[in-house]
């Protein structure tokens, strides 16, 4: 169509549509996922703009939050249409064109090094995946505060906007409409939408209807005999009808010819895809692992086909009642830490009531459990509030707090379960799991999310002890692989007070360290502490089951008893007394005989308050 206002796409748009059409990916099934959710996203704008103004939905079709797919095949379009929140012009404009979200450089980083282009969701440039199968594509959109407007695109760099006198009123909503490609017209099988149906978007909310065609029986007038009889048969559903309707039998008897006559037609009726249960509400001993594994997949929108680590599926009762779904992703995104303290966005979405309310909730999670995904949907939160009003709600506090309890059951859960971690001196004779699918998964888990598990110890207070459960290190006698504490503590010598650790740049480095001398000599275990992290961790991470953490490169490194120490420093005294004054206090605070060393003659400590040499080493590193 020519003519309408032309835009010309963003650059960094236009270079990612450029790689889109020219992909040689062949799953382009995604085009169809990627839609759905779209549609499926401005249904659930649509209806929380309901919940506070109920005008906003229209009368008539307009308030059927649904989403409807039809084909064309002698034109060759595939159209999905959504009765959501629409868009204005303005909108069509910026989302999809002028305006380059921050997922598009990541994306198309990714795409270079040889990244799945599946994972396009995730990045915000979904839309454009529909350039895998159209080489045209035309949206038309209305939005309640503005007219019908049609963007289109053939992807040469530019779109064009027009005002829409042509196409049917849509009332609201969007109707994306794909003139396929060539090589694409298989989307034109109803039975391969229905399929792609199934299996990408098996959990939206909202009811997705095919135009689809159907063989049925129809009965029409015999005309052999040019019966002029008045026919009330062409209904087809005089054809259903005929079971109670026995005059049919007495006609035969008569011998009568037969006035009407059965014949094959298609006839196309709009035919419901999916089945809108939300999984959440069922009960978990009906849901299936593929289910959940897939529902994973569909809410986190990860398609790499990798199994969550772990999920957890619970109803909390009491004052607030709410239903949870949370999942532990099998990798940590790339950017996780990058923007840590800046980026405030859990990835649980909020329900009330079933209604999606949204995804950028700061509050329902602290920002150490940010890789967590799932969701939240209670009952006893307030429906017709703005999300302003909804974030400050008293109830939020207790969704979060029983929220973290199980999340860390269930990362613990991933431990208890995994043949290769410690289980403690008595169950580790009782019985190991033997579950070869778990073995190793915590180590994996860790390597993922350490960081994110030792950040929660700095950082909350009420659940240190449960965050330490779950910290994992090498250690002087771990033998390469990690260690929990409370595998620590089963080991430690008799008489032994305090938990000793190391910390430094790499364990390579920390184990030929003069400190170590002595503790390994005498049979204790070090703990290695080689991440920057690790240092404010051990700030506040003071003791566990009683027992005081001791940093060995600090003062007040005690061995148990030494009853000759004292006889020692006293003879001693002069030459102690002597180098102080040669270094002078400016240097050091105090110079002191120490059993703490086996072959080095003398040592540099830190004081027992002070930084260790290790984290001067990290801040000076940070002020460069
Ligand atoms: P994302 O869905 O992650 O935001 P997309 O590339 O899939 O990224 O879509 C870009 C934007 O276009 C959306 O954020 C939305 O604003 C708009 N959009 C796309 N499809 C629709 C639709 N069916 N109805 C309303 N807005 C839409
Ligand atoms: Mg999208």
């Amino acid at each position: 169509r020519s003519g309408g206002e032309k835009f010309e796409f963003q650059a960094e748009v236009s270079r990612l549509m450029d790689i889109i059409i020219n992909s040689l990916y062949s799953n382009k099934d995604i085009f169809l996922r990627e839609l759905i959710s779209n549609a499926s996203d401005a249904l659930d704008k649509i209806r929380f703009l309901a919940l506070t103004d109920k005008e906003v939905l229209g009368e008539g079709d307009n308030t059927k939050l649904e989403i409807q797919i039809k084909l064309d095949k002698e034109k060759k379009t595939l159209s999905i249409r959504d009765r959501g929140v629409g868009m204005t012009k303005e909108d069509l404009i910026k989302n999809l064109g002028t305006i380059a979200k921050s997922g598009t450089s990541a994306f198309m980083e990714k795409m270079q090094t040889g990244g799945d282009l599946n994972l396009i969701g995730q990045f915000g440039v979904g839309f454009y995946s529909v350039y895998l199968v159209a080489d045209y594509v035309e949206v038309i959109s209305k939005h309640n505060d503005d007219k019908q407007y049609v963007w289109e695109s053939k992807a040469d760099g530019a779109f064009a906007i027009s005002e829409d006198t042509w196409n049917e009123p849509l009332g609201r909503g969007t109707e994306i409409k794909l003139h396929l490609r060539d090589e694409a017209t298989e989307y034109l099988d109803e039975f391969k939408l229905k399929d792609l149906v199934k299996k990408y978007s098996e959990f939206i909310n909202f009811p997705i209807y095919l135009w689809a065609s159907k063989e049925v029986d129809v009965e029409v007038p015999n005309n052999e005999d040019e019966s002029s009889d008045e026919d009330d048969t062409l209904d087809s559903e005089t054809s259903t009808s005929d079971d109670e309707d026995k005059d049919e039998d007495a006609d035969e008897e008569e011998g009568e010819k037969s006035k009407t006559k059965t014949v094959k037609e298609t006839v196309y009726d709009w035919e419901v895809l999916n089945d809108i249960k939300a999984i959440w509400l069922r009960s978990p001993k009906e849901i299936t692992e593929e289910e959940y594994v897939k529902f994973y997949h569909s809410i986190a929108k990860d398609f790499s086909e990798e199994k969550p680590a772990a999920w957890s599926h619970f109803t909390a009762e009491g004052d607030v009642e709410f239903k949870a779904l949370l999942f532990v992703p099998p990798k940590a995104p790339q950017d996780l830490y990058e923007s840590y303290y800046n980026a405030n966005k859990s990835n649980i979405k909020l329900f009330v009531r079933r209604v999606f309310i949204s995804d950028e909730f700061d509050d329902l999670l602290p920002k150490y459990l940010n890789f967590l995904k799932g969701l939240v949907d209670s009952d006893t939160l307030p429906l017709n509030v703005s999300r302003e009003m909804l974030q400050q709600h008293s109830s939020l506090k207790t969704i979060k707090k029983k929220l973290i309890r199980k999340a860390l059951d269930m990362i613990r859960r991933i431990a208890d379960q995994d043949p290769d971690e410690f289980k403690g001196i008595d169950k580790d004779t009782e019985k190991k799991s033997e579950d070869d699918e778990k073995k190793g998964q915590y180590a994996k888990f860790w390597n993922e999310f350490g960081k994110s598990i030792k950040l929660g110890i700095v950082e909350d207070a009420d659940n240190r002890i449960r965050l330490a459960k779950l910290l994992r290190f090498e250690s002087t006698k771990s033998d390469g692989k990690l260690a929990s504490l409370d595998q620590y503590i089963s080991r430690m010598k008799p008489g032994q007070k305090n938990i000793f650790y190391i910390t430094g740049t790499s364990k390579e480095l920390l184990e030929k360290s003069p400190f170590l001398e002595r503790l390994t000599k005498k049979n204790y275990e070090v703990i290695f502490f080689t991440d920057p992290v690790d240092e404010y961790l051990m700030q506040y991470l003071m003791d566990y089951e009683d027992k005081q953490f001791q940093n060995v490169s600090k003062e007040g490194l005690k061995l148990g008893k030494d009853s000759k120490n004292k006889d020692i420093s006293e003879s001693f005294k002069d030459l102690t007394k002597w180098w102080k004054t040669v270094l002078s206090s400016e240097n050091v605070d105090s110079v002191k005989i120490s059993n703490r060393l086996d072959q080095t003659p003398c040592i540099v400590v830190t004081s027992k308050y002070g930084w260790s040499a290790n984290m001067e080493r990290i801040m000076q590193s940070q002020t460069l």
